[in-house]
């Protein structure tokens, strides 16, 4: 249930129709519901309910202010992977004992800001950070808390770009290195050590990952109490993954996870913290599009569209599958036929689809790409001189604007030419 569904014909977000938003925005443009994050959010705490934990939105998924005020309404904590990251949460009123701060490359000045900004924790991921961390807080007379992300070499089973949990990847400390970093950390100036912080990856379709991961976790918590290492706190990642074809997928539900959370690490007395994205934002978020033309080629029907690969950039990037549907409802039994779906940037990576079943489209209708709300806008970018494209949040019968189209003479302004020329 994501609050998408047809009324009468014709797609709506909530109580709004789609066509509504695109003639007063214009298309492209992304829209999010505020039921669906809203109800997201609360499928995650409501699964940890019993345990002392704090959801934190891995708000690299889709980081507009709008819905970052949303979550932090609703009591959300943020995981930050860049001191911009961190500037837009405070921005939003999320108060530093509510911010994580997760990332393999922080640089000084990151941390200075989150120090003096205030933290709930920053994930540590090498040795270097860690001495970085502890010169900079010291200097500053502050004390850093901190837990270190390892990499309990757990193949996550998700596309190659998004898995960070094995030994080849760059992220965290190698977990049978732990207990050494451990005690160098605690041995430290300005640092605190609080945790443990996993995350083996994103777009995860099954639980045996987590729990090889979790029971590692488990595991090292009680050689580090062992070791004198008060560990109170497990930050234990986000990755759980979406249904992005609704007619094949069902991946884990919430709630299973967090029985499974509760499974592996429940009795060990630990603060939980978890850092989904995609599964709070994902399916709250569609793009919506024109058809430009509908070309006739060799053997196949392009649907040349207004969105391109700098709108959303999974299908290119990860060879990503996104449900298309029309805006208006296709009658039942109606004829289908294949279509490319493709954008008008100059490069064949701009294909959307290939050999889509959709009925008859014309130029001018709309088109839906469900599931876009996580690493959609987010990533997008202004290639080809396309302007970002509008975002739109909707609330029951409302809609607003939640980032504007830039204007042409804003993009060509951010450009100077130097005084030489
Ligand atoms: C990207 C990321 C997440 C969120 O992953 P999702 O798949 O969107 O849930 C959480 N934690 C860290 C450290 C990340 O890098």
């Amino acid at each position: 249930m994501d609050h998408f569904l047809y009324k009468d014909g014709i797609l709506h977000a909530e109580d709004v129709s789609l066509p509504a938003i695109a003639a007063e925005v214009g298309t492209p443009f992304y829209c999010y519901s505020s039921a669906t994050l809203t109800r997201h959010y609360k499928l995650f705490d409501e699964a940890l309910d019993g345990l002392d934990h704090l959801v934190c939105y891995a708000m690299k998924s889709n980081s507009n202010q709008a819905i970052l005020k949303l979550m932090g309404d609703l009591g959300a904590g943020m995981d930050v992977v860049s001191g911009g990251e961190y500037l837009r949460a405070k921005a939003a009123g999320i108060p530093g004992d509510r911010i994580v701060f997760s990332g393999v490359g922080k640089t000084g000045d990151e941390m200075r800001l989150a120090l003096e900004g205030g933290i709930r924790q920053f994930n540590v991921e090498s040795e270097p950070e860690l001495r970085l961390l502890s010169q900079i807080a010291d200097s500053m007379g502050v004390t850093a808390p901190i837990t270190v992300r390892v990499n309990p070499d757990v193949d996550a089973r998700t596309h190659a770009k998004i898995a960070t949990g094995k030994s080849e990847n760059k992220f965290g400390i190698p977990i049978a290195r732990a207990r050494e970093v451990y005690d160098m950390a605690a041995a430290l100036p300005g640092i605190d050590v609080i945790g443990i912080d996993v995350h083996i990856g994103s777009q995860l379709t099954e639980l045996e990952p987590f729990e090889m991961a979790y029971l590692k976790v488990a595991e090292l918590t009680r050689q580090l109490r062992a070791d004198g290492h008060d560990i109170r706190r497990l930050d234990l990642g986000g990755g759980l993954g979406i249904p992005y074809e609704r007619s094949n997928t069902a991946p884990p539900l919430p709630v299973e996870y967090g029985a499974l959370i509760k499974r592996t690490v429940g009795d060990l007395g630990c603060e939980i913290e978890i850092e989904p994205g995609r599964l709070i934002s994902g399916n709250a978020g569609i793009l919506v599009s024109s058809v430009i033309y509908v070309k006739s080629g060799e053997g196949r029907d392009f649907l040349i569209l207004d969105a391109a690969m700098n709108d959303l950039i999974r299908p290119a990037m990860y060879e990503a599958w996104h449900d298309i549907v029309p805006v208006i409802e296709p009658e039942a039994g109606a004829e289908r036929q294949p279509f490319d779906i493709v954008g008008p940037v100059c490069e064949s990576g701009d294909t959307f689809a290939k050999a889509r079943q959709l009925p008859p489209l014309r130029d001018g209708e709309m088109v839906a790409f469900r599931s876009a709300g996580a690493y959609g806008a987010v990533m997008s970018s202004e290639y080809n001189t396309r302007p970002l494209i509008p975002e739109v949040l909707v609330h029951e019968h409302q809609f607003a604007v939640i980032r504007t189209r830039p204007t042409f003479d804003e993009i060509i302004n951010r450009d100077t030419i130097p005084k030489w020329l």
